[in-house]
């Protein structure tokens, strides 16, 4: 099959409330989906919904989960192991989400999840960014320290399985300080690109796939496309609601 040139994941988050909506949302969704659209599309659901929701196989629509343990099994009162995301009918696993940060999970626990989610054969979508901008750029400073402990010493060849996604935390709806613009978008990707290039080197970066999260709607989605410096996105509420997620999807080019 032909790789999709865009990728547009839900990050539905602690949503919706029952398994029945959330079935009646997936549908939606791969109802309003356009056969031979170049948009690859990942619902990122609640980890106790995806056993049901990924029992009828769909070549629409692909699967992920909010977070994972790095662990195979053992004494973690409330995690799933990576195992147990694949079990689930998964193929993608959102890791390092500002929201996991914000209960003290560190970049170096997000680096040893990512390793066992790729050793899994789980596609990594490893969230980084700033929680502010500080008038003295110190943020820059974080953020690189971030990038480096969050994809220290992974093997080379496996990065371009990860898809790296800038989510500026100050921008995602639940915090949101302003919108982020594609410009910073593109400031900011270049940035993590060099970092990572420091790191393995310019062609290894060039395979990976970046995508920007922070509060995109169907008014600003292709912008981030056209001038953001990614080639697709992350989105939280927006993606709630199949008709809005559906504007954001069919707004990426056909080309
Ligand atoms: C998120 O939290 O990953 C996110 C992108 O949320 P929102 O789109 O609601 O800002």
């Amino acid at each position: 099959m032909q790789k999709k040139k865009y990728t547009v994941v839900a990050n539905w988050k602690m949503n919706p409330e029952t398994l029945s909506k959330a079935q009646e949302l997936s549908k939606g969704v791969e109802k309003g989906l356009k056969k031979n659209s170049n948009t690859k599309v990942i619902l990122c659901a609640p980890s106790v919904f995806l056993p049901i929701l990924t029992v009828k196989k769909s070549k629409m629509i692909s699967w992920g989960a909010q977070n994972m343990h790095w662990e195979k099994q053992g004494p973690y009162t409330g995690e799933i192991s990576s195992k147990m995301v694949v079990g689930s009918g998964a193929t993608y696993v959102i890791l390092g989400h500002s929201e996991r940060r914000a209960l003290s999970e560190t970049s170096d626990m997000v680096n040893k999840k990512i390793l066992a989610a790729l050793k899994s054969g789980l596609t990594p979508i490893v969230c980084i960014g700033e929680r502010e901008r500080d008038p003295q750029s110190n943020y820059l400073t974080t953020l690189k320290q971030q990038v480096i402990e969050t994809f220290q010493k992974l093997p080379k060849a496996s990065l371009k399985k990860i898809i790296v996604t800038y989510e500026p935390v100050w921008a995602i709806s639940s915090h949101q300080v302003r919108p982020a613009t594609p410009e910073e978008s593109t400031e900011m990707v270049i940035f993590i690109k060099k970092i990572l290039a420091d790191m393995y080197g310019q062609q290894i970066v060039a395979g990976i796939n970046f995508l920007y999260g922070g509060s995109v709607n169907p008014e600003d989605a292709l912008s981030f496309i056209v001038h953001g410096n990614v080639s697709g996105l992350l989105v939280g509420h927006a993606s709630l609601k199949a008709k809005t997620f559906l504007q954001i999807i069919n707004s990426m080019p056909q080309n």
